[in-house]
C-alpha cells in the first residue's frame, strides 16, 4: 500500500510542525510554508502523526498497509507481508 491513505486537510493544517516530529520515517517536511508529503513511499501508516495533530488535518487508515505487515509477520514469525502482493516491499 506504501501510505497511499496518507492525506493532509491544508485548510486545517496550522503548521506546528508536531507530525514532522513524530513521524519515524521522514515522511513529511515543510515546504512553501506549509506541511506537505515529502516521502510518500516510506509511508507505513502507523497512525503516529494524524493521533498527534492537533487540528485533525491528517488522516491515514492505520493498522493497514506495512505497519499491519510488520505486524502480522512478527505473530506468524514470517517476513513482513500485507498482502499486495510485491513481496518485499514492507521490510
Ligand atoms: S502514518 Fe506514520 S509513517 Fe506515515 S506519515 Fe504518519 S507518522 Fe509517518
Ligand atoms: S500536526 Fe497537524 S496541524 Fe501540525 S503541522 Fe502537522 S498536519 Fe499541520
Amino acid at each position: 500500500m506504501n501510505g497511499r491513505s496518507l492525506a493532509i486537510d491544508d485548510g486545517k493544517c496550522v503548521s506546528c510542525g508536531i507530525c514532522i516530529d513524530v513521524c519515524p520515517h521522514g515522511v513529511l517536511a515543510f515546504g512553501e510554508g506549509r506541511v506537505r508529503v515529502d516521502a510518500i513511499e516510506r509511508c507505513m501508516e502507523c497512525g503516529a502523526c494524524a493521533m498527534n495533530c492537533p487540528t485533525g488535518a491528517l488522516t491515514v487508515d492505520s493498522g493497514v498497509g506495512c505497519a499491519y505487515a510488520v505486524i502480522r509477520g512478527a505473530l506468524q514469525g514470517t517476513a513482513p507481508d500485507c498482502g499486495c502482493g510485491k513481496g518485499d516491499c514492507c521490510t
